[in-house]
């Protein structure tokens, strides 16, 4: 029996310490728990935390869409050099994608916020539900302060919306200004986009650098002005929405046989 199925598993208290979630992740998970980043400010805490208590014996993993800036690309080499280890990048299903660009274009992601959704869910949701299929646990940087919708982000809790594993958010507690404290204190690496006003930072078509007073991720999909900021890899599409979606994908993945 894996793990994750195990019903009597003593989870960390709410107040542990990033450290601690992650020490206890390692200690219970093993080679079963992998670190999930963007490239993001608080996925290179998580990286550079975890290599401080793990050496290089890391499990990282993102995931690229095949629009992601080319400045995403250059830090994930950066990393492996500064910390010694390996980054697996996964990949889309290429007939999900040839089906979803015949159909509908390049950047159908302008169209509607369901079509957004739809590229999202195949371009990033799928892959993950893949890679996720091989873990116990999974780690991420989502902080409770980044949006609204993330309010209630446990530090650690079954994730019942991918595959049943469990999900790690070590960072949950902190703040932007925590982050940031940690990379300069740490020099730690960083996207370049972030010192060209990016305060959140995700395929190059989708995001823009923000204003001051702007919400942080205001530069995400900014044309949208009634969705919520989000891919569907942390939070689904619900409602009617939904049922628009769930239509869209079908048609696509249909013909992706
Ligand atoms: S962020 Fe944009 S390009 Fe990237 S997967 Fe989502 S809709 Fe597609």
């Amino acid at each position: 029996m894996s793990l994750a199925a195990t019903p009597s598993l003593t989870l960390p208290s709410a107040s542990a310490s990033a450290e601690d979630v992650l020490k206890w992740g390692f200690s219970v998970f093993g080679p079963r728990i992998g670190i999930c980043t963007s490239l993001q400010a608080t996925g290179m805490v998580i990286v550079d935390m975890a290599s401080r208590l793990a050496g290089s014996d890391l499990k990282v993993f993102t995931i690229d869409t095949g629009r992601l800036p080319t400045e995403t690309h250059e830090l994930i080499g950066k990393v492996r050099s500064r910390y010694g280890i390996e980054i697996e990048v996964i990949s889309p299903d290429d007939s999900e994608v040839d089906g979803m660009v015949s159909r509908h274009g390049p950047d159908l992601f302008r169209d509607s916020v369901s079509k957004r959704r739809m590229c999202c869910e195949i371009r990033k949701v799928r892959p993950l539900q893949r890679k996720l299929r091989e873990l116990d646990a999974w780690v991420v940087g989502l902080r409770r302060g980044q949006s609204e919708t993330r309010q209630d982000v446990s530090k650690v809790a079954l994730d019942e919306q991918h595959a049943g594993v469990y999900k790690l958010c070590p960072l949950a507690a902190w703040s932007n200004a925590e982050v940031w404290s940690y990379i300069r204190g740490y020099d730690v690496p960083y996207h370049d986009l972030y010192d060209q006003g990016y305060t959140s930072i995700g395929c190059a078509p989708c995001t823009r650098a923000t204003s001051d007073g702007e919400d942080a991720r205001a530069g995400r999909w900014w044309w949208e002005t009634d969705a919520s900021k989000e891919c569907g890899i942390h939070v689904s599409p619900n409602g009617a929405m939904r049922r628009e979606f769930d239509v869209l994908l079908d048609e696509v993945l249909v013909r992706a046989g």
